[in-house]
């Protein structure tokens, strides 16, 4: 990982390696120059991380289909972590993806015994109209759980591959546990997945931008995705040690192996079950015509969903956001006066005295005033730097830091509210309304 002292440096990016080495997560760094345009997320290395995110990045640099894809459980009020996924949602979007938004009402009704009724208020009032007041096109599909019935099937159909133990293993489940809490386990693999649906196009690359913690969910659906597929390309060698890809399928009818066998170019040779491929040097083109197959043999042929895995902001008096301490966080929805109040009393990384300030300099690093500028109120890459040098070279005292952050936090959420108040006019055109 790069680690040398830049203005992003300040993000605490060792925290998240562990990540990289036990779970093959991989630096976003290796894919950022591919990416034309990149979000400042990106540019910053919040977004640190990601699986198969070049497939993103081939698919927007050569105009190909795909998807970006998150959820949100509607159980509370939408707050500035919130607002970085919507915001990669919509930059995604904006680069050619087909956008979907699922608000987990069944997972929320299971797990929190959110009433259905109140699923649907605070899906509405608090999360959708946000979404649209920072940009979301009503091209995208914003949907509830509970009212999607391919969602519903592919879960029954993804539940079918998914067994206790594994739930257990990543979930924590126990004996105790609610059929209907881990029916939602599954529920949220079938919002990921279902992009990937005919009535949407087909298989495609879908992104998911999730925070860190999210990865099991990744990896979950990336496992129940694979097994629900019909076919499956394995790399094998034979016995002089020459490479070869093996075809293989439990399920597919021998008139669909054949049909492959037609359809691949090359010296192929077909056993019961699978099919030998020698020769092969395009594996897009074999992918392809393996994808196309299955397709008309009725599979689902997912491609493995991507991912983006973004920092936390920690909380404003440092810590954690906790949705049960409101002086942690910002809401969206709260009153713009009292986000700068907070803003003025979040913990900085500034030192005990003026002198020492001056002497040894700020640590941005460690304070949550240059976290809100850096995620949220700074666009331009210049100013950010040079509030970042001002800082650790102590010319920068963190009362005015305070007093531009708490301006630009108040101005940020006064004209936000507003765009929701045109936000929610427009409910219609996404196929919603309220109450
Ligand atoms: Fe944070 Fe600004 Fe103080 Fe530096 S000067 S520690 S960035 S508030």
């Amino acid at each position: 990982m790069n680690m040398k002292i830049d203005p992003w440096s300040a993000l605490i990016i060792e925290d998240y390696s562990k990540l990289f080495e036990e779970f093959g997560i991989l630096p976003f760094d290796n894919v950022l120059s591919e990416i034309p345009n990149p979000h400042r997320y990106m540019r910053r290395k919040v977004i640190f991380g990601h699986r198969d995110y070049d497939m993103i990045a081939d698919a927007m640099n050569n105009s190909k289909p795909f998807s970006v894809m998150s959820g949100f459980m509607p159980s509370g009020k939408i707050h500035l972590g919130h607002k970085m996924v919507m915001e990669e949602i919509i930059w995604h979007q904006q680069q050619g993806a087909d956008a979907f938004v699922g608000i987990a009402d069944r997972e929320a009704h299971a797990v929190r015994g959110i009433s259905w009724e109140r699923c649907r208020d605070i899906g509405i009032e608090e999360y959708i109209i946000s979404l649209i007041a920072l940009g979301f096109e009503p091209k995208g599909h914003i949907y509830f759980q509970s009212d999607s019935q391919q969602v519903k099937d592919l879960a029954f159909e993804l539940g079918s591959k998914a067994n206790f133990s594994e739930l257990s293993a990543i979930y924590g489940f126990t004996g105790e546990t609610s059929v209907s809490h881990m029916l939602s386990a599954v529920t949220q693999s079938a919002d990921i997945l279902h992009p990937q649906l005919e009535e949407y196009g087909g298989p495609k690359p879908t992104v998911i931008p999730v925070g860190a913690d999210q990865d099991p969910h990744i990896r979950l659906t990336r496992g129940l995705g694979n097994k629900m597929n019909m076919l499956k390309i394995e790399r094998r060698k034979d016995k002089e040690g020459n490479g070869y890809f093996s075809i293989r399928s439990k399920t597919a009818s021998q008139e669909s192996m054949k049909e492959l066998q037609e359809r691949i170019p090359g010296r192929t040779k077909l056993f019961e079950g699978h099919l030998d491929v020698q020769d092969c040097d395009n594996f897009d083109e074999l992918l392809r015509i393996v994808r196309e197959v299955e397709l008309r043999s009725g599979g689902y042929a997912f491609v493995p969903p991507c991912s983006t895995y973004h920092r936390f902001m920690s909380g404003l008096q440092g810590g954690k956001m906790s949705s049960s301490v409101p002086e942690s966080y910002i809401s969206l929805t709260e009153d713009p006066k009292e986000a700068a109040k907070k803003v003025k009393r979040a913990k900085t990384g500034g030192r005990m005295t003026l002198e020492e300030q001056k002497k040894l300099g700020g640590e941005p690093g460690k304070c949550s005033v240059y976290e809100l500028l850096m995620f949220h109120l700074v666009e331009d890459e210049e100013e950010l730097a040079l509030i970042y040098s001002e800082c650790v070279g102590g010319q920068k005292v963190c009362g005015n830091c305070k007093a531009l952050a708490a301006e630009r936090m108040e101005r940020f959420l006064r004209e936000h509210q507003e765009l929701r108040e045109h936000a929610k006019d427009r409910l219609e055109e996404y196929g919603l309304k309220r109450k």
